[in-house]
Parts: structure tokens; sequence; C-alpha cells
């Protein structure tokens, strides 16, 4: 019952990631604004959808969690075009000595 309580009441002041009560004091970041809903989409495939009763901010700790995955996901696309430009270079056959 008292999460139940919580949920509800969680849509004006809770990051919508961490569900992290965010006190008033800290910066807000509207998650339907400035792309951060398709920055998670991109990654997560989930769509986060608005509504009356669903939070809409995200915390700075999630931002940066989302910064760190952004990361690694350009890690390892950079690598594997590495890795793909090697092989291409290795298969071609040198050309014939006269
Ligand atoms: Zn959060």
């Amino acid at each position: 019952m008292e999460a139940r309580k919580f949920l509800s009441n969680c849509y004006k002041d809770c990051c919508r990631i961490c569900l992290l009560k965010l006190p008033k004091t800290v910066l807000l970041y509207n998650i339907f604004e400035d792309h951060l809903r398709e920055r998670i989409l991109d990654f997560s495939f989930i769509n986060l959808l608005e509504g009356r009763d669903l939070p809409k901010f995200i915390c700075q700790k999630c931002i940066k969690k989302l910064d760190a995955a952004e990361e690694f996901k350009q890690q390892i696309e950079i690598t594997e075009n590495i890795l793909k430009q090697h092989k291409k270079t290795k298969k071609r056959k040198p050309y014939p000595r006269l």
C-alpha cells in the first residue's frame, strides 16, 4: 500500500528512470525536452510515453548513466568498424609481381 501511495505521488518529483525522489533544490531535467527521450530510446528500445500521472523528470545520476551508455555504444561501433576495415584490407590480394 505504501509503494502504491508513493508511486501515485511520484509523478511530481521523482526521476522517471530510477524513481529517486528529487529534492526541490536539485536542477530538474525534463525527459521530454532536449532529445533526452530519443537518446534513451536509441539504445534501450523503450519508448517512454508522456502521461499526466507519470514522472517527466530525470535525475543528474541517470543523465550521467545515459552519457556513459552512449559512450560505451560508440566505443563498440568504433571498434567494430576498425575490425571490419582490417578484415577487408587483409582479404585483398597483393598486386602480382612482374
Ligand atoms: Zn534517476
